[in-house]
């Protein structure tokens, strides 16, 4: 938060350690954003991190196969599944849940369409007037907020791998929110075994 990056194990000597094998400490499932870079956010060098990212950091089968990818093979013990605030992907999912949504592609349009049951979710418990969104009445971080569980659902109900290793207590899930003014990444939701040792 502070700016005060080490940037740790991003040499020679670390590259060649890994030249073999990798242990990463942790999974995440990321949007794409350009600010929301995960091994930047949390200072991580080569081998730490294991990730996966799309727009709007969306559980689909690519993104299912990469974390039981993490959990099977590599031995994470965390997923973290990691939004962000004034996410774009959210934005535009809001938009498709107006009453004049933008023409978008139907791969784009695809995508969005994961993110829209947190769009209806929060619509409506505010508003009972019309199931169409007013992107001006509706708080796109809350959405972001419903997503991010809805996200790990998704993933729990899909993956019998990441539910079994939670189940068994050897891997949990948590879910953060990035703000981006601060530099804080805010734990919203988590599921499963979770040692967390507060930074010093
Ligand atoms: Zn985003």
């Amino acid at each position: 938060m502070a700016g005060t990056l080490q940037h740790p194990q991003q040499g020679a000597a670390r590259r060649n350690e890994l030249s073999a094998s990798q242990a990463p400490n942790a999974a995440f499932l990321g949007c794409s954003d350009s600010r929301v870079a995960a091994e930047i956010l949390f200072d991580c060098g080569l081998g730490d991190l294991f990730v996966a990212r799309n727009i709007g950091q969306i559980s689909n089968p690519n993104t299912t196969a990469t974390m039981e990818f993490a959990v099977a093979e590599l031995g994470v013990a965390v997923i973290v599944v990691l939004a962000h605030c004034s996410c774009g992907a959210v934005a535009a999912a809001i938009n498709q849940s107006s009453d004049s949504p933008q023409q978008v592609s139907p791969a784009i349009r695809q995508e969005l369409e994961e993110i829209r049951p947190a769009v209806q979710q929060e619509w409506l418990s505010e508003h009972r007037e019309t199931p169409y969104v007013d992107p001006t009445k509706i708080d796109a971080d809350a959405v972001g907020r419903r997503h991010l569980a809805l996200t790990i659902n998704s993933l729990m109900r899909d993956s019998k791998i990441v539910s079994d290793a939670v189940a068994a207590g050897t891997l949990g899930i948590i879910g953060c929110q990035y703000q981006l003014e601060e530099g804080r990444v805010a734990p919203i939701t988590a599921i499963g075994k979770l040692r967390l040792q507060p930074a010093d």
